[in-house]
């Protein structure tokens, strides 16, 4: 997607958009595959940001990457430093041999683990990410598809903690609002971070194609409403409360 036409489309619905572009540092089977030139990633945005149009990144955190990745966020002047979690022990979530030889139960575990251990290091970012991302991907259909509290219930209190602790919003991600089930299973883990005592909430389209900028935008409010969450951007690494929702 070119950065006009994200920025385009978003202008088209008449809403602000903040351009994130992936880095993810030590990407196993492709170390290089989400590394880019942020200097020229800054030179080629700046003239069309605004106020309208925010510069971010999205971070995807391993265990192993704290130091490099607290680099980066420090070392430009990005509006909005998401984080997210795109692999486990070393292996992309996205394929398949992630999850061979190991029980649900082991992965929800070892999702949870890595993703607390990552927010116990030192690092520097605005919000996290997708934390259904894992459903896009495992092989599990039906019920088993949705991450449920119950699964691990200490840890996601653990992990919820730790954001809150932090003054770290959580991300609803559109992606999977279109599923119903997906819906209703997202509901209680931002209702439970909310009872612990999150109050904020950042709204992630997730669009690789300008096609999807600004979708099911709709469907995020309704949840965010529903969990008792305010939806909040960054701007400088600021957060501001979203207005003029609709
Ligand atoms: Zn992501």
């Amino acid at each position: 997607m070119k950065f006009a036409d994200a920025i385009g489309a978003a202008a088209e619905q008449g809403i602000g958009i903040t351009v994130t572009e992936h880095w993810d540092y030590d990407y196993p089977t492709n170390p290089e595959a989400f590394i880019f030139d942020i200097d020229e990633y800054f030179a080629r945005l700046r003239p069309l940001s605004s106020d309208e149009v925010l510069i971010g990144i999205e971070i995807g955190m391993q265990t192993h990457t704290a130091a490099e990745d607290k680099k980066v966020a420090q070392a430009h002047p990005f509006d909005y430093v998401l984080a997210s979690i795109h692999c486990i022990g070393g292996r992309d979530l996205y394929e398949q041999t992630c999850y061979k030889g190991r029980t649900r139960q082991q992965i929800v575990e070892e999702f949870l683990h890595d993703a607390i251990t990552c927010l116990e290091q030192e690092r520097d970012f605005d919000a996290f990410a997708h934390i259904d991302y894992i459903c896009r991907y495992w092989p599990y259909k039906g019920a088993e598809r949705e991450l449920r509290l119950q699964d691990a219930p200490e840890l996601f209190d653990k992990l919820f903690l730790l954001l809150i602790e932090q003054n770290k919003p959580i991300e609803i991600n559109t992606r999977r609002l279109d599923d119903a089930a997906a819906v209703a299973g997202l509901l209680p883990l931002y209702k439970r971070y909310r009872e612990l005592g999150g109050k904020y909430c950042t709204l992630g389209s997730d669009a690789h194609y300008k096609e999807h900028v600004g979708r099911r935008l709709q469907e995020a409010l309704a949840l965010a409403a529903q969990a008792e969450l305010t939806p909040v951007y960054f701007k400088a690494r600021r957060m501001q409360i979203m207005e003029g929702l609709k």
